[in-house]
């Protein structure tokens, strides 16, 4: 009998779902993909089978489906309805936070979650929510093997260097230091290069994740060496929401001049700033490509920019440049904005091909281009699913 495996990813107000079938030669095939989104507003579940079709689509009441717990019920029934005969073996999970040791993923224990929870300072808008997803499970499944996966776990074979801030080195043994993010996504760009770019598998590559979150990683031989965010994920370049790096005597301004209570500067800088802050428009890069307005294209260009100016420092980290890579919703999807940035990173040697750039790659530079750029889709759900087949050995 065919085993499953099901992976979460909870935030604030969602719960993201894959259900991976382990088939008989070990290869996980998606059977649903979907979203539990508007907890505690207007809770809905939408899911797709492993072809894209619709195969749910359903609204409730707060009072029927308000938490975490609540969603992941719904979940299990789609689960039964879709996967009739099979076992769950697992619960795969992405866990914002590692800290400063785990440099791989984690079977879930009740010792492990105990430490797990000492990481909720460290990032506190999504380590709860992580967190008490693997305890909604518990407490319906206290048997069903659970592992942790972490974003930051990838980023561990970074130099102590690369890690410290140069604030007192007490900081830095407290935990104050550059953990990196996105490491799961990065982690499956580098199992994929050795099929899809095996000339540069080995070599000197920059990632670009670009979503509504955006990061960059400099890669040596598939390991990270360096990242654009640091200890949160609000540092590096600009995001949907978020700023991305900025001198830290603006926090101190907003908070002794302009009487900003850290709360306010929490909400301006997790939810205010970034594309949306700029344009005034909006945090989708859709809508700023379509639009008109003066403010639309600043704000594009200065996402750019950041990345340009990142790409910069992560390539001199890495004593050179073989390869930049794009990933993520804007990463995979915008022929527009991997053109803006191949132009832009003409110092690099990238020399675009418009042609596969407008298709969508891989490669998307010319073939005598001295440093090449791909388009590589990330898929964490399925690194969470691999590292969770691997943990509980099917
Ligand atoms: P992600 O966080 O990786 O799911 O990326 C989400 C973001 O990708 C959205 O906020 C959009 O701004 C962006 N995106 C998706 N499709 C496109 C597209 N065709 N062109 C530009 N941006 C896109």
């Amino acid at each position: 009998m065919a085993s499953a495996i099901l992976v979460l990813n909870a935030g604030s107000s969602s719960l993201k779902f894959s259900i991976f079938e382990v088939a008989a030669d070990r290869d996980l095939h998606a059977v649903a993909v979907g979203q539990v989104e508007g907890l505690g507003t207007a809770p809905r579940l939408k899911a797709r089978d492993g072809n894209g079709q619709r195969i749910a689509e359903l609204q409730w009441s707060n009072s029927e489906v308000s938490n975490h717990a609540q969603a992941l019920q719904q979940i299990a029934s789609l689960l039964r309805s879709r996967f009739h005969g099979g076992i769950l073996a697992g619960v795969g999970h992405r866990v914002v936070h590692g800290g400063p040791d785990y440099s791989a993923p984690l079977l879930v224990s009740p010792q492990a979650m105990q430490q797990l929870e000492t990481f909720i300072p460290l990032a506190p808008l999504h380590q709860p929510h992580n967190l008490a997803a693997i305890r909604a499970v518990q407490e319906v499944q206290p048997d069903l093997p659970q592992v942790a996966c972490f974003d930051t776990a990838f980023h561990r074979t970074q130099d102590r260097v690369a890690q410290l801030y140069g604030l007192p080195y007490e900081y830095y043994e407290r935990g104050i230091r550059r953990y990196g993010f996105h490491g799961l996504s990065y982690e499956y760009i580098a199992s994929s290069l050795p099929q899809i770019a095996p000339e540069i598998a080995d070599g000197r590559v920059v990632v670009a994740h670009l979503g509504s979150g955006a990061s960059m990683c400099a890669m040596h031989g598939g390991r990270s060496v360096g990242s654009s965010m640091g200890f949160t994920a609000l540092d590096g370049l600009l995001m949907g929401t978020r700023p991305g790096n900025m001198d830290p005597g603006i926090v101190l301004y907003l908070l002794q001049q302009e009487g900003l209570s850290a709360k306010q500067i929490e909400d301006l800088l997790y939810k205010k700033s970034g594309l949306l802050g700029l344009s005034g428009i909006g945090n989708d890069m859709r809508v700023l490509l379509a639009s008109d307005e003066t403010r639309a294209r600043l704000a594009i260009d200065h996402f750019v920019y950041r990345i340009n100016r990142e790409l910069g420092a992560l390539a001199a980290v890495l004593g050179g440049l073989d390869a930049l890579v794009f990933t993520a919703g804007i990463g995979e999807n915008s022929t527009r904005i991997r053109e803006l940035v191949c132009r832009q990173a003409a110092w690099s040697g990238i020399e675009l091909d418009s042609a596969t750039n407008a298709s969508g790659g891989p490669r998307i530079s010319l073939a005598g281009s001295r440093t090449s750029a791909w388009v590589v889709p990330t898929n964490e759900e399925l690194m969470i699913a691999r590292h969770t087949r691997q943990l509980l050995g099917l």
